[in-house]
């Protein structure tokens, strides 16, 4: 286990009056122990009490696969116990406030809540967001090797390697999701192929819809690298000769995704950033087709703290990593959006991803 980690989320229950965090699904647990629970009826918990020794309440038969790449204290539970009662006691009757992760299943949280009645509850990502949003230099280094791959499947994009005219969004999707897998992701997350139209619906998924000529399409591609921290990045790319109205609507978000990378720095309130990119569009006359936060922050989720959203005034730390993907959508013509990763550091904005930014024509 992390030690400066479990020193640090001690710390942050201390200044919250946390008397006990579980750690169950969800990056908190492998954050903290390097091992990940996966879905299941047999409950998995971390217990870390404030003061205590933490344990691992895990089902007996998991607890080798726990031991093969952590080194918490486990207390493996038979098929006939209670994992619920275990846990209440590992918490102990004078517990008054306990933190719980996110993602743990009701079941779990209803039978906890029965057994504890004198528990007042909150999520566990109050006690660990701000501790995982600020990266150290071996998950800087994590997502840099996942950008790097994500890069090499959207050059391959811009390149023309890919081909898109006359074929399926699915099937191009497939493509893309396999040349991940190709470059070291062992999971994708998302492969979204947005084509004319479709393109303008941001999380439109991939359809059987064929990609037809003098379209924008919109490839938004990303998941887990060598089974630990995310990539996520976005290309758009045009078939054929794009329209001037396409062109001029893609200098102006090319300009306020540059602007915005170049505004990400130490001590800027996220909503700035957020703001940076809002104007250079909106003055453009864009402003009702940026219809979402311009970032989110990454690390072992896709989507995790900081986000870069109006209203979120916390300022830029070192190590913090996150998106930046300002979009226009034009409803029922076209869409185009344009994300890198981003670390705020000490020298400055630093882009993980590299892949070009400019309009690419794709003649195939
Ligand atoms: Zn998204
Ligand atoms: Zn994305
Ligand atoms: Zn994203």
């Amino acid at each position: 286990m992390a030690a400066d980690r479990l020193a640090r989320v001690r710390a942050r229950m201390e200044e919250l009056g946390v008397d006990a965090l579980l750690l169950s699904l969800g990056a908190d647990l492998p954050w903290l122990t390097g091992y990940a629970a996966h879905e299941s009826e047999r409950l998995t918990m971390f217990v870390v009490p404030r003061d205590g020794d933490p344990a691992m309440v895990v089902p007996g038969l998991e607890a080798p696969k726990v031991a093969s790449v952590s080194t918490v204290a486990l207390r493996p539970w038979s098929e006939t116990e209670d994992p619920v009662k275990l846990v209440a006691a590992l918490v102990g009757p004078a517990a008054r406030s306990v933190a719980i992760s996110d993602r743990t299943w009701s079941t779990f949280l209803l039978g906890l809540q029965e057994a504890m009645p004198a528990v007042s509850w909150l999520a566990s990502s109050t006690v660990t967001s701000p501790l995982r949003a600020r990266k150290d230099a071996d998950e800087i280094e994590a997502l840099r090797r996942a950008a790097a791959a994500a890069d090499v499947v959207a050059a391959s994009l811009l390149g023309g390697e890919i081909p898109l005219i006359g074929r399926r969004e699915v099937d191009v999707s497939r493509e893309i999701a396999q040349r991940l897998r190709d470059e070291g992701h062992s999971r994708v997350g998302f492969s979204i192929v947005g084509s004319g139209p479709n393109g303008a619906s941001p999380h439109h998924d991939a359809s059987d819809k064929v990609i037809g000529e003098g379209e924008a399409i919109v490839c938004d591609f990303g998941g887990w690298f060598e089974g630990g921290y995310c990539s996520d990045i976005t290309r758009t790319v045009f078939t054929g000769d794009p329209p001037a109205e396409f062109v001029e609507l893609y200098e102006v978000l090319q300009r306020a995704q540059a602007a915005a990378v170049d505004a990400a720095v130490v001590g800027t309130p996220c909503e700035d950033v957020d703001g940076v990119a809002r104007t250079i569009i909106t003055d453009a006359g864009y402003g009702e087709y940026f219809i979402h936060r311009t970032g989110h922050g990454i690390g072992l989720e896709g989507h995790e703290h900081p986000y870069l959203v109006s209203g979120n005034d916390e300022p830029l730390a070192p190590g913090h990593a996150f998106s930046i993907e300002p979009g226009i959508y034009i409803p029922g013509r076209w869409g185009a959006r344009i994300e890198d990763i981003v670390v705020a550091t000490d020298a400055g904005p630093d882009s993980l991803n590299r892949a070009n930014h400019d309009l690419h024509v794709v003649e195939a």
